[in-house]
C-alpha cells in the first residue's frame, strides 16, 4: 500500500481543493481523508506543500511507433509522458503503417501493455490517410481504438467527412480534426506574414487555411450532432468560430497546444525550425484570442501535439525540415507559467483542461480522484522554478530549451505505481 500524506488535493471533477491524505492499494484509490501511518504502507510520500491532482491526460501525441521509432517509440514516449505528469495519452495514427487496420492497432496495444502509463490509440478516419475511403470504425473500436483522426492532414472531401461524423455520432466516439487547407499554404509551419519573408520564403500558411476548415467542420458537426474536436487551434478567427458553433448547439471541442498560448510568430525568427509546427505560431492577437478562449471555456482542452523529430531532420533548411515539436515534458509548466502565473486561469481551471475534460471527450473512466477510482495521480510543486535542459523523449526538438519555467512534477503515479520521481 502507498500513502500520500498532507498534499493539497485539487480535483476538477468534484471541485475539491483541500489538504488530505490518500491511500492507494491494488492500483486503486482506497481512502481519502485523515489517514494514520501504519506498517501496512510500504511507501509514504510526504506531499506537504505540493499539489495532488489526477494524472494528466494528453489526447494528442505522436509516439512514431510503428515505423519511425528512431524519433520515439511507445516506451520512450510513455517515459517522457510520465516525466511530464501524464498518466494517459492518445496516440495519433500517422505511423507507418497507418493505424487504419486491426493488425497495426493490435501491435500498438500489445506494446502499450509494457509502457509505464496508459497509452491509447486512435484509428485513422480514412484508409492510408488518403481521404477517400473510411476505415472500419466498428472493427477498430472493438479492438480498442478510442476515437478517429487523420491528424497531420485535413479531410478535404466533404462527403467523406459527413459520413465519418454520422458514423461517429452513431457510435458515440469523437472525431478529431487537423484543420489546414493546403490550398492556402505556400510553406507549411510558419505564419503567412512578414516573418515568412524574413526567412526568405515566398509565403507561409495563411490563417484562412485553418479558418475555412474550422468553419466548414463546425457546421457539419452541427448538422450531424457528432462530437468533433478541433485539434491544435492556432487562429483567433477559428476560436471565434468555435465559440459561435457552440452557441448554436454544435458538440464542438477545441484543443490548444502550450506553444500556441505561449509563443508567437516572432519566435520563429528566434528559434528557426524548432518553432516550426502545423498549424504555425501566429500573431500576438491570435495568441490573446486563444487565451480568451481558454478563459471562457470555448477551448476546454490543452493537448501537446508531442511531435518528436531528430536533430538531423530539424537542422535541414526551414522549408525542408519536418514540422512539430515535443511537448509532454514542458506542458504542465507552460500552463502554470503562461496561464496560471499570468492570472488567466486558476490551477483548478488549468487542471480541468488537462484531466477531466480530455477524459470526457474520449469517454475515459479516468481524470478524477475519488475513492474506488483508478490511482492515476500527479504530485507537483507549482512554485518551483526550473530550467528546461534535457528530456526522457528520444528527441529534443523544443524551442523551450534554456527557458525558466514554474511548476515541477515531483511524482507521477500510474495505476498505483510510482512511474516518475523528481531527483
Ligand atoms: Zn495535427
Amino acid at each position: 500500500m502507498l500513502l500520500i500524506k498532507n498534499g493539497r488535493l485539487i480535483d476538477p471533477l468534484s471541485k475539491k481543493d483541500e489538504v488530505v491524505d490518500i491511500a492507494i492499494d491494488g492500483g486503486k484509490i482506497k481512502k481519502i481523508g485523515k489517514i494514520e501511518v501504519n506498517e501496512k504502507f510500504k511507501k509514504i510520500i510526504d506531499a506537504k506543500g505540493y499539489i495532488v491532482s489526477p494524472g494528466l491526460i494528453d489526447v494528442h501525441v505522436h509516439f512514431r511507433d510503428p515505423g519511425f521509432t528512431y524519433k520515439e517509440d511507445i516506451l520512450t514516449g510513455a517515459k517522457s509522458a510520465a516525466r511530464g505528469g501524464f498518466t494517459t495519452v492518445v496516440c495519433m495514427a500517422n505511423t507507418k503503417p497507418v493505424v487504419d487496420n486491426v493488425k497495426t492497432l493490435n501491435y500498438v496495444n500489445e506494446k502499450a501493455k509494457e509502457a509505464c502509463i496508459n497509452v491509447l490509440q486512435v484509428g485513422s478516419i480514412t484508409k492510408s490517410f488518403r481521404g477517400k475511403e473510411l476505415t472500419n470504425f466498428e472493427e477498430l473500436l472493438e479492438n480498442g481504438a478510442v476515437g478517429f483522426s487523420d491528424d497531420g492532414i485535413a479531410i478535404m472531401d466533404t462527403e467523406i467527412l459527413y459520413k465519418a461524423m454520422n458514423k461517429a455520432k452513431e457510435l458515440d466516439v469523437p472525431i478529431s480534426l487537423h484543420e489546414e487547407d493546403s490550398n492556402f499554404i505556400e510553406t507549411a509551419g510558419v505564419n503567412d506574414s512578414e516573418i515568412a519573408k524574413k526567412l526568405g520564403l515566398k509565403g507561409g500558411a495563411k490563417t484562412c487555411a485553418e479558418d475555412v476548415m474550422v468553419a466548414r467542420d463546425c457546421m457539419i458537426a452541427l448538422e450531424t450532432g457528432a462530437k468533433v474536436s478541433i485539434q491544435h487551434i492556432s487562429s483567433g478567427v477559428a476560436v471565434e468560430t468555435v465559440r459561435f458553433a457552440k452557441s448554436l448547439g454544435a458538440k464542438v471541442y477545441a484543443e490548444a497546444a502550450p506553444h500556441h498560448f505561449t509563443l508567437t510568430e516572432e519566435d520563429v525568427l528566434k528559434h528557426g525550425s524548432l518553432a516550426k509546427m502545423n498549424p504555425p505560431l501566429r500573431t500576438h492577437k491570435d495568441k490573446q484570442t486563444i487565451i480568451e478562449g481558454l478563459k471562457d471555456n470555448t477551448i476546454e482542452i490543452i493537448a501537446t501535439d508531442h511531435a518528436p523529430h531528430i536533430i538531423e531532420e530539424k537542422s535541414r533548411a526551414f522549408a525542408a525540415c519536418p514540422s512539430g515539436i515535443i511537448g509532454l515534458e514542458t506542458s504542465l509548466a507552460l500552463g502554470i507559467t503562461s496561464l496560471v502565473k499570468e492570472k488567466h486561469l486558476s490551477l483548478m481551471g488549468l487542471l480541468e483542461k488537462m484531466t477531466i475534460n480530455p477524459a470526457k471527450l474520449y469517454n475515459l473512466d479516468r481524470g478524477f480522484i475519488k475513492e474506488g477510482a483508478i490511482a492515476d495521480i500527479l504530485i507537483f510543486n507549482p512554485d518551483e522554478e526550473w530550467t528546461v535542459k534535457d528530456f526522457d523523449s528520444k528527441s529534443s526538438n523544443s524551442p523551450f530549451i534554456g527557458e525558466k519555467l514554474f511548476g515541477k512534477v515531483k511524482y507521477t503515479i500510474s495505476e498505483g505505481k510510482i512511474v516518475y520521481t523528481d531527483k
